[in-house]
């Protein structure tokens, strides 16, 4: 049997297995039943991939998204595996043909979603089967984010299947879904498997209380340095999805709205155009991006606070899936989270959904590193900081803030607690404002008390102040801030604060020079030719342009620039089907583009393609004697040039007794006299290099 490794090779391309990966594939090959849980992009599907294509019989994969399972069959199709799907949705002879290649063994893997699974259960009985797959397993238990009744019923299907391993798969991590999972599959003494969370190539960033009109302005800007790229952008609201679309046409980006109100073909209208990156933005609520899986989303800006923090990491986990650098922003309001809670008012699990927008609410006022923040809320705790998401970039100084402090507190006692954040700062500042003097807010003694700080420093002071409970904000009460218990300790002194002083931030642009995975410069114009052909491609055979190749091969390729068919090996992504299969293209495209390949480069190219000689000259319209001398220099360069070809080992002797009578001379013109012409120019030459080699090795 072959090795997972040389799976992993020749089918996918792949050089290395991420963490995890060839734990659980050996667990899959052991017939065990087990449960994985990596996040999204982790890398789930070779898990279940790698171990179906080694084991003799079918393995069935159980996923609920209709497009998700085209696309995952195409992808392995196109690196020459067997595989198909079976969904309602076929017509009868295509699921006859289907059920036919099940029934003989001649698949890899089906893939079905759960209602097709159990209505078909008679049949799928009659399959040889090595394995069930249950892809995004968490949709089985109630206790998941996104329980889907569907799945429910596949709960039972251990009774149907004794002796085949169960293995499960989904993103979600926290332990109550773990358990209820493998009870609800029946799962036979499970192993769990849990990859780290972390997703170093996505970029975290978050932006607070930017008002909209700022906000839109922000985007604008951002998205105006990255027209080649694609990204979602989250919104709360059906209407915003609606607002935001329409102003990025208006401001002439290719964007399309996407929510639960529109008609399912609307719907797969705007998913496929994007998967196949024709409409480049998608403004959507959270309803988009479960069956998304496209490799190439360079950024995700969520537009307000997110419900919570699973899903906003599973919303930003769509970004960056080949695992070349993406960005996230979030932007937020105290709007939002007024919001947040009406949504879950009537609820009955209303406490819980507090609880989980106030832990959101926590990360974005984080003042220290946001990805240590995320990752101990999944259990998992960095020992560094990760350099790579706000505030890491911008680390904040802190000040001594309790005189600060005590001067907002006292405000709000003062005004008995009916201050909302914008009329707080006003008071402090000694704003001459109407509310102000119909309130008779001026009276107050701290009236004017903080006028050494701007509305935004303030304002920055202030949401500090609530992040460390020493004010909160009523959330059910317009707003306004009140006392905590915290507050007596600190207006008495006996309390210090601490703040992070105020620094004007604007969103930083994050792209520098394109790299590719491997960390070389890439190629933009070779880039901007390969992304042409491959869009041909997805269109000529009619699949997603990363089920071609994704963005991370074309990087790659843009930047190494191999020119010979057997270099590709060596490029992330290319399996030997897809090398046979697009290499010659890919090549021909790389070396048209090369104007900067050396003449040498040239001439080696096509020796390799087994030219000769004189055929080279002809095409290259140069000398015979001149490529000769370019085969000589690479040859002597140490590339593989077989000299002895053009020469006798007779001749090559003849040279040498003559170099020797002649005090081992290397010059032409003598040589050739003391040969008496017998041995033409280039030959002598190539003679020597030869024998120059021969005594190099020997000395
Ligand atoms: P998910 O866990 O979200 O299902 P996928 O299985 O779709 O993730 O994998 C995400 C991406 O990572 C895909 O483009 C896949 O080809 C790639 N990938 C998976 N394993 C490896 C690996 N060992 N080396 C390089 N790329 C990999
Ligand atoms: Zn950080």
């Amino acid at each position: 049997m072959k090795k997972p490794e040389q799976i992993l090779k020749d089918v996918f391309g792949y050089d290395s297995f991420r963490p995890y990966q060839l734990e659980i594939i050996e667990h899959a090959l052991a017939n065990q039943d087990g449960l994985a849980i990596m996040p999204t992009g982790g890398g789930k599907s070779i898990c279940f991939q790698i171990p179906a294509i080694l084991k003799p019989k079918v393995t069935i994969v159980i996923s609920p998204l209709i497009s998700l399972m085209k696309d995952q069959v195409e992808a392995l199709r196109s690196n020459g595996v067997e595989s198909a799907y079976f969904n309602s949705t076929l017509p009868e002879a295509a699921k006859a043909v289907i059920y036919d290649k099940a029934v003989k063994n001649e698949l890899d893997l089906l893939y079905m979603s759960p209602e097709t699974f159990v209505a078909g259960l008679d049949w799928i009985q009659k399959i040889p089967i090595s394995m069930l797959a249950i892809d995004e397993a968490h949709c089985v238990s109630m206790w998941g984010h996104d329980f889907r009744p569907e799945y429910q019923q596949i709960g039972g299907l251990r009774n149907y299947f004794e002796g085949i391993p169960i293995m499960a798969f989904t993103a979600t991590a926290d332990k109550v879904t773990r358990g209820d999972i493998c009870e609800k599959l029946s799962l036979n003494n499970p192993s769990t498997f849990i990859s780290s969370f972390d997703r170093p190539n996505l970029s975290l960033a978050v932006r607070s209380q930017v008002p909209k009109k700022q906000k839109q302005k922000e985007v604008v800007k951002f998205l105006s340095e990255r027209t080649d790229q694609s990204g979602i952008i989250y919104c709360l609201s059906r209407k915003e999805t609606e607002a935001w679309s329409s102003h990025l046409n208006s401001s002439g980006f290719n964007a399309r709205h996407y929510h639960a109100g529109l008609s399912n073909e609307d719907r797969e209208q705007v998913q496929d155009g994007f998967i196949n990156d024709q409409y480049q933005i998608i403004c959507a609520t959270i309803a988009f991006g479960m069956g998304i899986d496209k490799s190439n989303v360079r950024w995700v800006i969520h537009s307000n606070l997110p419900k919570n923090i699973e899903g906003y990491y599973q919303e930003i986990g769509r970004a960056g899936r080949d695992g070349l650098a993406s960005e996230t922003i979030l932007y937020y309001n105290y709007r939002d989270v007024v919001l947040l809670n009406d949504f879950v008012a009537e609820s009955e699990f209303k406490e819980v959904y507090h609880e989980k927008i106030n832990r959101m609410l926590k990360y974005a006022e984080a003042s220290t590193c946001r990805r240590r923040i995320l990752l101990a809320y999944f259990g998992e705790h960095l020992t560094e900081d990760c350099g790579n998401c706000d505030v890491c970039d911008n680390p904040p100084a802190f000040i001594d803030g309790t005189i600060i402090a005590q001067k907002a507190l006292s405000a709000v006692v003062r005004s008995k607690e009916t201050l909302g954040l914008n009329l707080l700062v006003n008071v402090l500042r000694g704003a001459k404002t109407m509310d102000i003097f119909e309130r008779k807010l001026d009276t107050l003694k701290t009236y004017g008390a903080g006028a050494e700080y701007s509305y935004k420093e303030w304002q920055h002071f202030i949401n500090q102040i609530v992040n460390q409970g020493i004010l909160e904000i009523g959330y059910d009460n317009n707003l306004r801030l009140q006392s905590t218990e915290l507050s007596t300790p600190v207006l008495k002194g006996e309390l210090d604060v601490k703040l992070t002083s105020f620094e004007e931030k604007e969103l930083k642009s994050k792209s520098k020079k394109k790299k590719s995975a491997s960390g070389q410069t890439v190629d933009d114009t070779l880039l901007g030719q390969l992304k042409a052909w491959r869009k041909k491609k997805s269109s000529d055979n009619s699949v997603p342009a990363y089920v071609i190749f994704n963005d991370a091969t074309l990087n790659d390729l843009a930047s190494i620039k191999p020119i010979e068919v057997s270099a590709l090996q060596d490029i992330q992504g290319f399996g030997k089907v897809k090398i046979e299969r697009f290499g010659k293209d890919v090549i021909d495209i790389i070396r048209q583009n090369s104007t900067k390949l050396s003449t040498h480069d040239k001439t080696q190219m096509l020796y390799k393609e087994g030219h000769s000689i004189t055929a080279i000259a002809e095409q290259r319209d140069l000398s015979e004697q001149t490529i000769i001398n370019h085969l000589i220099k690479l040859f002597e360069d140490g590339e593989n040039i077989q000299l002895s070809q053009f020469i006798s080992e007779f001749e090559v002797q003849s040279v040498k007794q003559a170099t020797e009578k002649l005090n081992n001379t290397v010059q032409l013109k003598p040589l050739h006299d003391e040969l008496k012409g017998e041995i033409d120019y280039s030959k002598i030459s190539i003679a020597l290099a030869i024998l120059n080699k021969r005594s190099n090795q020997f000395s």
